[in-house]
């Protein structure tokens, strides 16, 4: 898929990483402490299935405790080994300093494929892994929390989070040492779509500036855009389904394993991900065109290209290709060192991973804080909240009686003024505001620093500092 002169993915994060510091005063020392990764442990271990001992290998890796716990997902597939998830768990770094999540990054990854075992035995398989790296506090509400991520969900965050109570019986927080849980299992409204959901926050704050958007050769708001998604996934899924019925945009391409759809009249989302659910792919879906060579429909003709699958599928190998004038990074990695230099030659815009899909984090810190206070958000306040916006109303009918006028208000506004916010109210609140200052801190570098031509760029600048100053802080 890509050419011989392409770097891995952990060289590009290096890569990326060391543009942005040549644009910074840090001490050497420093430099070299932030871009290394801590630790990796990896981890070989049996599980006795279909009669027979199978050995696992899996990993999980520390790239910075400036701050702790340090956070991140744990991924299940065959393409994991170590140097993807160092790069992973480096992203995580920066991921949650730039959006203020207060943690250090990690990453996690079992090399298997979760499609060719039954349940029983992912389950056995899970808690296994789950075993080893608790028992050596890999695994730990105050020291590594892990979450969800490819080829894992919220089944798998339920064993890893069992398993642990079970080993640590007296451990009051217990629950918190995972995130990305069922809600009947210490999980929080939103978190499943969190990602996906903070997709479309970041293309609402892109869509509201000006100069970010002109930067792009683009106009307008997000209505009637044409979007190409990659991945049907958790996080492409919620992604497509949010900007195609909520902000009016057109999903013209779909890209999946076995192929492509793209259909200019825009493919119903939800149709797709039932036929993919039944059929294993998209081929033979009865609506739109099918292309069996799916990676092409990367560089066809659309505003935004959503890459919501695997790293590095945008190269040196097709960059020039591709037109797409605003790239948002959903997946991790999507586009290589390589590509990236490529693609800002041009003058496409990407809105780099680190800050696209860092919904998913972002909900799982509210998640971490849920499960350590024992009580859901908005418990407290909901009804008092209610009783005081009825008071406002009542006072105000009574006036417009007494006045002998005949205003009212509308019983839309009236319902929706009443009723206090419930959790996943309160979830997408704090994710969107979230994003929008995460935004606005990239963004400000972006077009106020004459060095700084690209929001990858700022985003390391910005979440870099951030890291730098924690270290300093710590007297590091
Ligand atoms: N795996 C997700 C990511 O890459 C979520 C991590 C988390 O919630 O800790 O950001």
């Amino acid at each position: 898929m890509s050419t011989p002169n392409e770097p891995s993915f952990r060289e590009s994060v290096d890569i990326m990483f060391n543009r942005a510091v040549a644009l910074m005063d840090l001490p050497p020392g420093l430099e070299e402490k932030i871009r290394v990764c801590n630790a990796t442990y990896t981890v070989r271990f049996g599980v006795r299935l279909r009669g027979q001992i199978q050995t696992f290998t899996g990993y999980r890796s520390v790239h910075s405790e400036h701050m702790e716990p340090v956070k991140g997902g744990i991924r299940f597939a065959l393409g994991v080994n170590q140097d993807e998830v160092e790069a992973l768990a480096a992203l995580m770094t920066y991921k949650c300093a730039l959006v203020e999540a207060p943690f250090g990054g990690s990453k996690g990854g079992l090399h298997v494929d979760p499609r060719e075992y039954d349940e029983h035995e992912m389950e056995l398989i899970t808690r296994r892994f789950a075993y080893e790296l608790i028992k050596r506090d890999m695994i730990n509400p105050a020291q590594n929390v892990p979450a969800p991520d490819m080829g894992t969900g919220e089944r798998e965050m339920a064993w890893i989070a069992d398993q642990y109570k079970r080993m640590n019986t007296t451990d009051i927080n217990g629950v918190a040492c995972v995130t990305g849980k069922p809600t009947n299992a210490g999980g929080i409204q939103g978190r499943t779509e969190a990602t996906g959901r903070g997709v479309q926050y970041a293309l609402r704050e892109f869509f509201r500036d000006t100069e970010g958007v002109a930067k792009a050769g683009m106009s307008g708001t997000l209505d009637g855009k044409r979007i190409i998604v990659q991945g049907l996934g958790n996080v492409g899924y919620h992604a497509a389904q949010f900007l195609a019925e909520e902000d009016g945009c057109k999903i013209v391409g779909i890209i999946e394993r076995d192929g492509a759809l793209v259909d200019d009249r825009g493919l119903d989302v939800d149709a797709v991900r039932n036929w993919i659910g039944g059929h294993g792919g998209v081929s033979g879906y009865p609506d739109g065109t099918y292309v069996e060579n799916g990676a092409s429909v990367l560089e066809k003709d659309c505003d935004i290209l959503v890459p919501a699958a695997l790293e590095g599928v945008i190269n040196l190998s097709n960059a020039e290709r591709v037109i797409a004038p605003l790239i948002i990074e959903a997946a991790n990695g999507p586009v290589t060192a390589g590509a990236d230099s490529v693609l800002r030659e041009k003058g496409t815009v990407i809105i780099p991973d680190m800050y696209a899909n860092a919904g998913g984090v972002t909900v799982s810190y509210f998640e971490w804080v849920k499960n350590l206070s024992h009580i859901r958000f908005g418990r407290m306040q909901r009804r008092q909240e209610e009783a005081r916006h009825q008071l406002v109303v009542d006072e105000l009918e009574r006036l417009s009686r007494h006045l002998g006028d005949s205003w009212s208000m509308t019983p839309d506004f009236k319902d929706k003024y009443l009723r206090g916010a419930d959790e996943l109210e309160l979830v997408r609140s704090g994710l969107d505001d979230t994003m929008r200052a995460a935004y606005q801190s990239m963004a400000s570098v972006w077009h106020d620093r004459g060095d700084v031509d690209d929001l990858r760029t700022a985003a390391y600048l910005v979440s870099i500092g951030k890291v730098a100053d924690s270290y300093r802080a710590k007297g590091l």
